[in-house]
């Protein structure tokens, strides 16, 4: 029985290898080959769809955003890219991707386009339909291109640009191949459509951290939808989420600020006298998720059959205990032993419970004034109407524990400079009065020196 997203588009959808984990990592892996939705034949060049592009753009040295013009006004690079570009990805005759050899610009862009089609597909089947655009009434479609040297990867007003990083002295690594941080930034991007954009005065710190661990979510849940991802992840920890595994592991190959464990032990009490990174400032919630998430396949495990109650109520006790290891993975290597394919359909079952739960929150929150609080409360009104309030009490648990409801995020400290003028380019939205449009290759010449985009650059 197929347990991943990946092969239920078989029939009729169109083929490309994606890798759920970046290649040059340590735990180097074979990319798994996937089916994403759109019919064989309706993916053109680029690839391209009806809803999205790759471009693999040639000399274009900065991400799209507002940059200061020399004359002391304002210049607003935007989608599209008109500038020359690397060759397309070609489908093969029968509209495949597949086929494309590793190493390639060519596999790249068919890498880059695969994960946000993956990802969109497994967010659009929880949502139960399509996951409209927040730039929709600008453009109909997202342009995703790299810019090579970014050490980052942002969604944008109508463009997701892939940078890369040196993981040691000329040895660039292209987030194209990073499964994981692209659907992160597929992840803002479902926030922004569903969730919608706030007026930007008057935000709460909250609000950030809770698009960090949206995004996060995304990036995870998408990620297990991977035959290989979900079957390897079970092999490992034998059924025990709490042990280190690549459940649990983010950002691996991000810049410095964005190492984060969905396993994390950080509660809100730690941010009550302010916070400086988003980042670090999501830990809580996405804890508060990823702990759900862990209860509710353990207790699906013990409604299953497939492990003792008093192993899951052990394992509760014991948690944060040194030993907790050493008593707690012989039961679950035992129980894993003789069931292994229940453990795949419980963990299944689990992760299609958080990805369902997690789709109908962002439908009931509005971005005003959004805390943590907000979405717990959503979170456990979803959990009545889906399950009948199944999982309250682990819930109440789990977000209480993270401090969640108890209390509130101090305000920002330390804005820097750079970050003041505005929100983010992820959400800049067309001024009223647009400021000139420049051909592509005029931009740097109009820039005064070193120019850099206003507003933060955090991804
Ligand atoms: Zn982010």
């Amino acid at each position: 029985m197929p347990y991943g997203l990946g092969s239920s588009f078989r029939a009729g959808g169109t083929r490309f290898r994606l890798f759920p984990e970046l290649p040059s990592l340590d735990e180097q892996g074979e990319p798994e080959t996937v089916w994403v939705s759109p019919r064989a034949g309706s993916v053109l060049a680029g690839p391209m769809d009806a809803r999205m592009y790759v471009i693999d753009p040639i000399g274009k040295q900065r991400p799209y955003g507002f940059y200061p013009a020399r004359d002391g006004g304002v210049i607003h690079f935007k989608p599209p890219w008109k500038g020359p570009a690397e060759n397309p990805a070609e489908p093969d005759p029968d509209g495949h991707f597949d086929h494309l050899d590793f190493g390639t610009r060519q596999f790249e862009q068919a890498h880059a386009y695969g994960t946000v089609r993956f990802a969109l597909d497994v967010w659009e089947n929880y949502f139960g339909r399509q996951i409209g655009w927040h730039f929709g009434e600008e453009y109909d479609r997202l342009e995703i291109l790299f810019l090579r040297g970014l050490d980052n990867a942002y969604a944008g007003y109508g463009s997701l640009e892939i940078g890369s990083y040196e993981k040691g002295p000329g040895v660039p690594i292209d987030f194209g191949l990073s499964f994981d941080v692209i659907a992160h930034e597929v992840g803002h991007l479902i926030v922004y459509g569903e969730v919608g954009l706030p007026d930007t005065s008057g935000l709460d710190g909250e609000y950030f951290g809770f698009h960090e661990s949206a995004a996060d979510m995304v990036s995870l849940i998408s990620l297990m939808h991977f035959e290989t991802a979900l079957l390897g992840l079970m092999e490992t920890s034998r059924g025990n989420l709490y042990t280190h595994n690549r459940l649990n592991r983010f950002g691996e190959i991000s810049d410095s600020g964005q190492l984060r464990l969905a396993s994390n032990q950080r509660t809100l009490y730690d941010f009550t006298r302010g916070w400086r990174d988003e980042h670090n400032l999501s830990e809580p919630l996405t804890g508060a998720f990823f702990d759900i998430w862990v209860d509710v396949f353990h207790r699906n495990l013990v409604e299953l059959g497939l492990i003792p109650w008093d192993l899951d109520e052990l394992s509760d006790r014991l948690e944060g205990e040194p030993d907790y290891n050493r008593v707690i993975q012989p039961f679950f290597d035992k129980a894993y032993a003789a069931a292994p394919d229940g453990f795949a359909r419980a963990m299944a079952e689990a992760r299609d419970y958080m990805g369902s739960a997690l789709a109908f929150t962002w439908r009931r929150i509005s971005p005003e004034r959004l805390d943590y609080d907000d979405v717990f409360r959503a979170f456990l009104d979803t959990d009545a109407m889906l399950t009948q309030g199944r999982y309250r009490d682990v819930i109440e648990v789990d977000m209480r524990r993270r401090g969640i409801g108890a209390v509130r995020v101090g305000p920002r400290i330390e804005l820097p400079a750079e970050d003041s003028h505005a929100f983010s380019p992820r959400t800049e939205m067309p001024l009223s009065r647009p400021p000139p449009m420049l051909p592509w290759n005029a931009l740097p010449a109009a820039l005064g020196a070193g120019a850099w985009p206003l507003g933060d650059m955090k991804a």
